[in-house]
Order: structure tokens, then sequence, then C-alpha cells
């Protein structure tokens, strides 16, 4: 009994890592475990394609991961000379951007008083919103200021852009409102 013990505890001092790593020469296989061995990689069977993260002028590299047509994972590129691998935590968020059931993809209107969205044709909503950026426009428009010099702008609009615009959208955005005469540009992006 004591010897069967004893065989027991010294097989299992031998299959200890720390023993295997100590006593033998092969430090991969001895710190792999049966488990590791059963892994298959997430991406099996999956295409990869090299893109840029589209939201600021860092441009670091990521790969997009796609299966049947659907993308899967989106992560940083380790090949990209520029952020090698790494993204911050709006790029390393573009995967839950592109695929996410809580994604709206129609025009939701709250009508003035009302307390309920209601969804609109994205036409109806495009026209409503020129015709009430014109009359605004029309309505506050600023010739010149009070010492007479020109100034052709509005104070009556302002544009607040959103953290998930990417860098084309932002471009022609401020040429918009630079071309109309918006002055209030903000955006919540700070990179
Ligand atoms: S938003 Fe972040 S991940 Fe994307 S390019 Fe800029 S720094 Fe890189």
């Amino acid at each position: 009994m004591l010897r069967q013990r004893a065989t027991g505890l010294g097989e299992t001092l031998r299959r200890w890592p720390l023993a295997r790593q100590l006593s033998g020469t092969d430090l991969n296989e001895a710190a792999t475990t049966a488990r590791t061995r059963r892994l298959r990689s997430r991406l099996h069977g999956v295409r990869t394609v090299p893109s840029v993260c589209p939201y600021c002028a860092v441009g670091c590299g990521t790969l997009i991961h796609v299966q049947d047509d659907q993308i899967v994972d989106i992560e940083g590129n380790p090949d990209s000379p520029i952020n090698e691998g790494t993204l911050c935590p709006k790029g390393a968020a573009t995967f839950q951007y592109a695929v996410n059931p809580n994604r709206l993809t129609r025009c939701l209107y709250r009508r003035p008083y009302s307390t309920r969205w209601e969804e609109v044709e994205l036409e109806w909503a495009m026209d409503r919103i020129a015709r009430l950026f014109h009359d605004t426009r029309e309505r506050t428009w600023i010739a010149a200021d009070p010492a007479g010099r020109r100034v052709n702008h509005t104070s009556g609009i302002g544009f607040l852009g959103g953290a998930t615009l990417d860098n084309e959208e932002n471009y022609l955005i401020k040429k918009f409102c630079v071309g109309t005469g918006v002055v209030f540009v903000e955006n919540q992006a700070r990179i």
C-alpha cells in the first residue's frame, strides 16, 4: 500500500509542469497540457482581410475575419508598423459597431412634445432636416458684425459629431459646415 502511494506521488510530481520544465529540454512540450493540445483556433475556416481602422487619422491596421460573408471578429494587425497589433478602445470596439443587433437601421423621429419615437422614411427625414436647416439659416444669418466687418455666418445652428463617424464623414461635415456658414462645429471624439 505504502509503495503504491509512493509510486502515485512520484508520478504526480513527474507530471507537475514545473518539474517537467526543470527536468526536460523541450519547454514548449513541458508547458503544454492535454487541454491545450485539444484547443482549436476560433478562426479556423475563416477568411481574413487586412484593413485600416476608419476612426481617426492614426490609421491603425486591422484584420477583419469573415465567415460565410459575415464579420466574425476584428482585431489589430500585428504586421502593421503603426499599431503592431494594438488598438485603442474605439478601434477595439469596431466589431460591435459593425455587428450589433441593437444598431438602429431605420430613421426614428420624435415629434415636438411627443414622448415616443416613431419610424419614418429616410426621404421624409432628409427633407425635414433640409427644410429646418434652410429656414433657420435664413432667419439667423449674420452678414456683418457690429463693427461692420463681413462675417457671413449663422449662430442659430450647431453641429455635434459622434465617435463613430469616420474620417471621410468628418471631412465632409466640416466642409459642409464651413460652406454653409455654420461656425459651431464640435465632435465628441478626442484622439
Ligand atoms: S481610432 Fe484608435 S484604433 Fe482607430 S486608428 Fe485611431 S488610434 Fe487607431
